[in-house]
Parts: C-alpha cells; structure tokens; sequence
C-alpha cells in the first residue's frame, strides 16, 4: 500500500460508515422530519371537482359571463359613457340567489377602503432612516391634488333584466349585488343591462392600471382603458363568490366568455383592442387594410400606420366620430386602447397549430417611443409566442398586440397589453438616446406582459389570492425567454442569472412565505416574481432536469387553459406528471421563508490501513511526528546549546532509548496474522481488495446555514488537474436538515470541493462554498476625506443666479417636497 501522508482508516470502522453519516454526535437532527414531512395537511382535501393528481376533476365546473358592450369615447371630458349587457350562465350545482359585479373604477372614489387604508408609506412618502424625520414627493401631492380636481367611480344607472324588470342591487365598495327575481338555478342562465358613465384617470397623477396619459410638448392624449366596466365577480368551487375587494394590488379574478364590444371614439383616432375587428372598412383607409394583408406573410413588421402618418394626423383634433367593433371569443377580460397619436406596425406569425395556425402580432405607440419600439416591439410580441408555446400550448388567439402606454412599466389584458419603456430626449439639443435598462427594460417588459396572455389570461389562476402563480410562474418564463432573445441579456437588473438576482432577498428579514395573499406580500417584488420565478429554475434545472420539468409543467398548462388552477393544482401537478415528490421543495421555497446556504466544512482524508504492523507502524510513526512535534521549549533549549542529562550521563539508557512505541513486536505480528484469519472469505476478500486499490477515502461535512434544504451540486478537482461534477439529491438531509457528513471513495485525490460553483441553487453566502477556502481578489480605491460641513460665511459670498438651471437630468428616483413643521 502506498502511503501519501493521509491519516489511516482501519476497515474494522466499516460499521461506523453507516452511522457516521447523519447522528455523528455533534449535529442536532433540527427539524428535518417537518421539511420533509408531505403536503396533505396543507392543502385543500382533493375530490372529484379537483383530483389529488392536480388535475380538473369529473365535475370540474366554472362559471361563464357573455358580454355587449357600446362605449363612447369622451376625449373633451376624459369620459366613457357606456351601455351594457351581461349573459350569466350558471354552470355550477349551485343555485344563486344574486349574483355579484366588480366596479373597480370604485377604487378611485373618496371613501373607497382602498383609499382610506393606504398607509403613508404607500402614498409616496418615506421616514427617513438617518433621523430627518418624515418627507413626501411631488408626485404624492400631484395625487392627492388630482383626486381633489374631480370625481371617480362609476355613475350607473337602473339595472333590468332581460324582461326590463328593475332589479334591486346594493353597492358594497368596489362590488354590487344584484338581487336576482328569483334563484338562478344550475344550467340557466340570466341577463342584465345597465347604462353607466365614468371619469377616466390621468394615469400619471393617479397611477393605475389604465387612463389617459397627456403629453406636454404637443399638447396630446392617448388613452388606454382597462377594469373599465362592471364584470361579473368570480364564483368558484374553492370560495364560492370572490369577495375580496380591490384594494389595488391584488388582482383581478375573472370568468371567461364572448365579448361583443363596440367603442365610439374620434374619427382620427386608431384603437388597438382585445378581439378581432369586425368592420376594417369603416374605419381603415384601403392603404391600411392592404398593408395589414401585406404584415400578414412579411418578414419583418410592416407599418400599417407610418411614424410620418401618425405624427401628421396628431397635429388637429376632429369633432366626428367612428365606432370600431370587435369580438372577442372565450376570454376573461376587455381592454383597449385610442389615440390620434399611434404608429402602428404588425407581422405575421405562423405556428404549428391546426386550431389556429395564424396570429398577427402588432404593436401602436406614439413617436415618443421611436426609434426603439418599431425596432423591438412586434419582434419581442412574436418572439414570446414562439418560447411561451413550447414551453404551454400554441397561442390561442387572433391577435396579439403591445402598445406604448407610459414611460414604465406594464400591464397585461387577453390579446393585449400596455407596455412602457421610452428614450429620453436631451432637453437642450433634443437628441435622442436610451439607456441598456431601457433597452432591455422594453424587451424584458413585453415578453412579460405577453406572456400574461398565456398566464393567468388562459391559465386562469386566482390573481386576487395568489400573486405568484401568474406572476411567479410568468417572470420563470420570461426569464428563458429572454436567455433565449440574446446571450448575456440582462434579465434581473445587472445580473443575467435569476438566482444571483434573489440571494438578498432571501437572506433580508422581513419576509413572508410566496404562499401569502396579495394584499399581505412585503417586497413585492421579490417575493411574487423572483423568488418563484429562481425556484422553478432550481426545479428545472437542478431538482427534475429539463425532460421531467419540462413535462409535467406543460401538462399543468394544458391541463388548466382556460380553467382555473389553484396552487394546489400546480404543485400536485408537477408532482404527478413527473414521478418526483416535491413536497419537501413546495415547503422550503413556498411556505418558508429561509434561504439557501450551505458551508462545505470539513474534509477529512483517509486511506485503508493494511493492519499489518511492519507496514503500518513506520507510518504511525511519521504520522505521529508530523501532528504532534517535539515541545518548542525543547527546540530552544538545544538553540541554546543546552545539553540534556541523558546526553551527560549515557549510562541512564536502557530499552525504552533504543525503541520507540512504534517498533513492531512479535505480539503485534501474531495479532495482525490472528486477525487475517479470523476474517470470513468474503471479508478477507474484500480486504485485500481495499488495501490494493489504495483508494482514497473523503468525509466531507456540510453545515446547512441557511435552513433552505437543498441539492449540493459539487465540482470536486483532483490532484491530477482533472475535475467532475457531482449532484447530492436533497434528500441528503431528511435525517438532519442542519448538518450532514457525506462518504466519497475515489481512486485519486481530492484537492478542493466547490459548491454551487455554476450559481444554480441560489448560495447565499459563496465565501462558505469551498474547501479549502479561497482568498478572496479585487482591487481597492483609496478615497479622499470630505469636509461637508456647511459654511455659512462662505455661502454668503456667493452671486444671485438669475437663471434657475436644471440639475439631475434623467434621474427616475422620487423628488421630495420640502416639508417644513406646520406653524403653532
Ligand atoms: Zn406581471
């Protein structure tokens, strides 16, 4: 056996190799059993509304609400003036005695409870950390002021059924019942109609989800309108009526239906809207329609609309009108946008797909987007089809539209969606130019807002409950699909890799569980769209791999079109189609709030001892020299020359001079030949097999930090320079969550263990990751001390400017408004 400075393992601890691993002593179990314990107590009881697979059950059943809607377009008076019919179809078992309508146009009211609960810290004001006190922005008083300049909420009129009988209704904030004249029973259906007005938003001032926007310079509007009707409220299997109101953040939670909508706007304007336009010749010129034919087989987006042609036709208002009708077939909402102001281009895009192997792709926005958004929109439409659809199922209607509607930001609608993402233009010269973030902030902005048109638009999951299955589900998809636009995009800020953007967030401490209401979530961000977003991407490519992932998460999408999933559904989904139990991940990153790191500690080498004493001993011997060294006191006394009495008087020498404790005695021969024989064949076998091979033998421990289980992927490096990847399942930790040890035999020796060294598992804490530790490199700048103390005698000197001048151009961070203590 060669020895190589390792310590020596004898093959008689070969019984400690099973127990060593978990209860070595040292670890406490911590709560392993409850991380790894199953779901069941947790989720809903499954049945045969929504099977224990996850997937819809035999009496799977969901509402539906038909509506035609006529809407004039007040541009003088920011005003829709609207007549309104809703079918309800009761699909369920149950019989209802009224029914129930969201007016989300309610929030904006005076006595809304989403108003009178804002805390201030939402209203656009901060307490200042280092002790200024209290501060509030210009744009929190722009609002408060544009909620004093006019009324919101909806004005609506008598409601009748289809027999012109008035029903009683009572509003009940952002809600209203509607008392019906008698019970609608399962698999009947009734109709409402009811006329209704509404003052619509300055989206800027107010901030919303739709509104006009005004452009200064040229003195404009474009308006693009959502939650802007009654729709029928949500009545499910799992909560029965959807009562929770809107109090902005959460959601909207929605039935699907046809839509018949006819919108009446100036006869200058071009609308862009859910559905498919019915009368292009009313309100196309034939240029526009050729062209649209021409988009529909184009290699590159074609302009319906010139930039030339949008920026003449903005120039003068009209008093006529022209009413654009569309329908729309099986979708969970309506929103459309107008302005004289548009450019609008569009392309065809084919897919693979007999229901529907045809969808236009097309993008309006005003001059103030260009050059970028005729660059990148209807490309960056069309590319989140071609990525979503192999990810789900193909597109599943006609159209598929961005539009231009504010500076940041966006919003998602069936067939449509408002996307912001401008350059900015130099206030001196003119000039216009972008940054990376905007670029890249516009591609990023439309995939995401597309692909809300597959989630939660056709998977139709609760937004109103559960933030994170729309958002978190859609931001993973977003992620692969901009890795799939262009290497190195930048995808979470500077960061290209989801996981790197998340370890902060994860180790922060006010945090709440992914599985938290909307309306409770803190960093929300974070919380409903990364963090999700990074545990898929732990899911797919380090815990199932993309062929198990890819499936099981394509059956949950297919499983669920146009049907409404519950987090349930997704995780016994996931679970179901792809034979791994993820329970103890659905814990860790959705219930829990811990984060992942985890040390690799100590590395501890052996090889097997041959037991045979002539080997052996001279080895101990080195050993023994090597960890314990002679008393440093000793090593100075001979530096002085200091001479010991045994060196004065050889005569005290006797047996235990001449041999140290590592001389072979005969004793030690005869126990090491009565050990051979007493070992059974397969023993001796194995033996002389270990001690041949000279493998090496690891202990490696590792010390969860973060209390996150998770799988450890290693790059363990050899001494011959070679390296190899190595994965540890999760479920290393279901006996100890806090501390394992884990046994590595290996024909050549190890020189360092790395974990996470390709970032895949979101590590917290990287200094922690490797044995043996690495210095850490970078280069430091010397800095110069400031004086910044104010001097009043100096400031005095200085000249009256007539002139104000500008300072920071382009900074989007909130200006403050100078607050003074209000006077006695
Ligand atoms: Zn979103």
């Amino acid at each position: 056996m060669k020895y190589a400075s390792a310590a020596l393992l004898g093959l008689f601890l070969a019984a400690a190799f099973t127990t060593a691993d978990a209860n070595n002593g040292k670890g406490i179990p911590g709560d392993a059993d409850l991380r790894f314990a199953q779901l069941e107590t947790l989720l809903p009881t499954a049945g045969t509304t929504r099977t224990a697979s996850g997937a819809p059950g035999a009496q799977y059943w969901q509402q539906r609400a038909d509506y035609r809607i006529k809407v004039k377009l007040d541009e003088q008076r920011h005003r829709l003036i609207a007549s309104q019919s809703i079918t309800y179809m009761n699909r369920s078992p149950d019989t209802l005695a009224y029914i129930w309508l969201q007016l989300d146009q309610n929030i904006f009211k005076d006595d809304s409870i989403s108003r009178r609960s804002e805390v201030a810290a939402n209203s656009g004001t901060r307490r200042d950390s280092v002790g200024k006190g209290d501060s509030l922005s210009f744009a929190a008083m722009r609002r408060h002021q544009a909620f004093q300049d006019r009324e919101y909420g909806y004005e609506i009129g008598p409601v009748s059924d289809a027999a012109g009988r008035v029903l009683r209704t009572t509003v009940n904030d952002t809600m209203m019942r509607i008392d019906l004249p008698q019970p609608l029973r399962p698999g009947t259906s009734i109709e409402i109609r009811f006329d209704w007005e509404a003052n619509i938003v300055n989206e800027a001032a107010i901030g919303a989800r739709g509104g006009y926007e005004y452009f200064e310079d040229s003195d404009t509007y474009q308006y693009f309108v959502a939650q802007w009707f009654p729709r029928l409220v949500a009545y499910t299997d799992y909560t029965g009526w959807q009562h929770k109101q809107f109090l902005g953040r959460g959601e909207f939670t929605l039935e699907f239906g046809d839509y018949d909508i006819e919108l009446t706007v100036p006869a200058d304007h071009i609308v862009a809207s859910t559905g498919e336009l019915q009368n292009p010749e009313a309100v196309l010129t034939a240029t526009q329609r050729e062209r649209l034919k021409r988009a529909a087989t184009a290699k590159s987006p074609v302009f319906i609309v010139t930039p030339e042609e949008a920026k003449a036709n903005e120039k003068e208002g009209t008093d006529r009108t022209r009413t654009w009708r569309f329908k729309a077939q099986n979708v969970r909402d309506f929103a459309w946008a107008s302005s004289r102001k548009y450019i609008w281009d569009a392309m065809g895009y084919r897919q693979n797909d007999a229901a529907r192997p045809f969808v236009m792709a097309m993008s309006f926005y005003p001059n103030e987007g260009e050059p970028i958004w005729s660059k990148y929109s209807t490309h960056s439409v069309i590319h989140t089809m071609e990525v979503y659809s192999r990810l789900s199922f193909p597109y599943p209607y006609p159209v598929a539209i961005s539009v231009n509607s504010w500076e940041r930001g966006g919003m998602e609608y069936p067939m449509i969606t408002f996307n912001g993402y401008r350059p900015t233009a130099d206030e001196k010269t003119g000039k216009l130019t972008y940054s990376r973030n905007t670029k890249y902030g516009l591609i990023g902005v439309i995939i995401h807002e597309v692909g809300h048109i597959y989630f939660p638009m056709v998977v139709n999951s609760d937004e109103r409950q559960w933030t994170w299955m729309d958002e978190g589900l859609n931001t993973f998809l977003e992620y692969i699909a901009e890795l799939e636009w262009e290497e190195k995009f930048p995808a979470f800020g500077d960061k290209t890799n989801v996981l790197d953007a998340i370890t902060t967030y994860m180790q922060s401490s006010d945090q709440v569980p992914i599985m938290t209401n909307s309306e409770s979530i803190v960093q929300f961000g974070p919380n409903a769209y990364s963090k999700p977003a990074a545990a898929l991407s732990v899911l797919r490519e380090v815990v199932m791999g993309r062929e198990l992932f890819d499936h099981a998460f394509r059956e949950y999408a297919n499983r669920w079109k146009f049907k409404r999933p519950t987090p349930a559904d997704f995780f016994r989904t996931m679970e179901d189609a792809s034979g791994v139990d993820l329970d103890w991940f659905w814990r860790g990153w959705f219930y829990g709030t811990d984060h992942v790191d985890v040390a690799v500690g100590d590395i501890r080498e052996y090889q097997v001892s041959s037991q045979d004493p002539d080997v052996e001993f001279p080895l101990k011997r080195a050993e023994y020299a090597r960890d314990w060294p002679d008393s440093y006191s000793q090593k100075l006394n001979k530096a002085e020359g200091r001479s010991t009495r045994l060196d004065r008087y050889p005569e005290l020498k006797d047996f235990y001079n001449e041999n140290d404790p590592f001389v072979v005695t005969n004793k030690d021969r005869n126990e090491y030949r009565e050990f051979l024989e007493k070992l059974k064949p397969w023993e001796k076998a194995t033996f002389e097999r270990a001690v041949k091979a000279g493998e090496f033998v690891y202990f490696v421990d590792f010390q969860n930090v973060g209390g996150l289980v998770t799988p450890l992927p290693l790059t363990i490096s050899y001494a011959d320079g070679s390296s190899e990847e190595y994965l540890i399942p999760a479920e290393v930790w279901r006996y100890n969550a806090v501390e394992v040890t884990k046994l590595f035999i290996r024909d050549k020796r190890i020189t360092s263990i790395e974990l996470d060294r390709n970032h895949l598992i979101a590590d917290a804490d990287k200094t922690n990751n490797v044995t043996p530790r690495r210095i850490a490199q970078s280069r430091v700048e010397l800095f110069r001390a400031k004086d910044s103390g104010r001097n009043q005698m100096l400031d005095a000197l200085a000249e009256l400017k007539t002139k104000g001048k500008s300072g920071d151009e382009g900074k989007a961070e909130e200006k403050a408004l100078p607050l003074a203590p209000a006077q006695p």
